[in-house]
């Protein structure tokens, strides 16, 4: 019998690659959309589970595959209602997600790669650089994780889902919109990609990739200055990715999905929360249809930046608002635990997993 480390992951097989591997050893097609179930929408662990199945069949799937679920390390609970979990992943590795709770919304923030490249300056995954990229089923699994969460805390089913913790989704293509068709396929979870947003640091020619695919989730550009010169000094990517091809790979985004745009701006304090920069924001952001979120800067250790204060981030978003401009003004959520938006970074120590998917 081959090596659990030697064996294939079964789940990085798409249905056909599953079928046909089934078929080679002349079973029926429908045992591949068992097996497939099994998996996605029963987030199944073991092939034993697996009871419509033969015995036989159960342990041919044992022999050759193996089955990777990723394990709840550790967990806290912000005064908010916010929980974090930190996940471990099969090498070892771990990563976060959180909950949202608001009182019509349950929101899962979940990652797509371990620290990310990046390095934008407000942000601590960006101070780990970049481990690995994750793949679709650990994005997933993240989902299936937090969806339990949010019933059993809340009695809830996830409402939202955004790709917005750690890493950037766009520098893992493939593996993040596998996971979107996952989660959104009536195999998998079978949410509305509409309830779906993609959060980019940036990347113009790949949001045009997404726009050539004709995705269907929404797209957020995480913005924070709409000035290439203040962008640069945050935001590294910038340098190469500047604001009018960004501008221009957004407006293509729109013109070809017609999907919503949502423009996410993090205020510092006397950085990019004057009226000036709410007059370029505007510029910005009347380019295409989209909607502003103004989030509450929450500190870090690596950096010292300052948030905004309430009479200006106000005065800030009011300005915009009179000039016919969605604004949402974001307060931070789970900041007592490091889970609001830019603290993710493991900082828990090793422990024992508490359950697994
Ligand atoms: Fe990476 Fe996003 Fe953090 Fe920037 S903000 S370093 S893109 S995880």
């Amino acid at each position: 019998m081959r090596d659990r480390a030697e064996k294939t992951d079964i789940r990085s097989l798409g249905l056909d690659e599953l079928t046909e591997a089934l078929q080679k050893r002349g079973e029926a097609a429908f045992r591949a959309r068992q097996v497939y179930e099994w998996l996605w929408k029963r987030s199944c662990t073991s092939f034993a589970e697996m009871t419509n199945l033969s015995l036989e069949l159960r342990e041919w799937l044992s022999a050759q595959y193996s089955i990777r679920p990723i394990l709840l390390h550790h967990q806290q609970q912000s005064s908010d209602g916010t929980i974090k979990s930190a996940f471990r992943l099969h090498d070892g590795k771990v990563v976060e997600g959180v909950l949202i709770p608001t009182e019509n919304r349950m929101t899962a923030c979940i990652s797509s790669q371990v620290g990310c490249a990046l390095g934008c300056k407000f942000c601590a995954t960006g101070y780990m650089g970049r481990v690995r990229d994750l793949d679709a089923a650990e994005i997933y699994d993240q989902v299936v994780h937090i969806n339990r969460q949010a019933e059993s805390s809340y009695s809830m089913p996830l409402s939202n889902i955004v790709y917005m913790g750690m890493g950037e989704p766009l520098l893992n293509y493939r593996q993040v919109i596998r996971s979107v068709e996952l989660i959104s396929s009536p195999t998998g979870l079978g949410m509305s990609p509409r309830r779906i947003t993609v959060s980019t640091a940036g990347i113009a020619k790949m949001i045009r990739r997404l726009a050539d695919e004709g995705v269907r989730f929404n797209l957020a550009l995480s913005l924070h200055a709409a000035d290439d010169d203040k962008r640069n000094t945050i935001m590294p990517i910038n340098e190469s990715n500047r604001l009018e091809t960004l501008r221009e790979a957004l407006q293509y985004f729109s013109r070809l999905t017609g999907n919503e745009i949502t423009l996410e701006y993090i205020a510092f304090d006397r950085f990019n929360d004057g009226i000036d920069d709410a007059r370029k924001l505007l510029r910005f952001a009347s380019s295409f249809p989209c909607k502003i979120n103004i989030i509450e800067y929450n500190p870090i250790a690596e950096a010292s930046f300052i948030k905004s204060d309430s009479s200006r981030l106000e005065a800030f978003s009011a300005w915009l608002e009179q000039k016919g401009i969605t604004v949402n003004l974001r307060r931070s959520r789970g900041k007592d635990i490091d889970a609001a938006c830019g603290q993710l970074a493991n900082k828990h120590a090793p422990g024992t997993e508490q359950a697994t998917i």
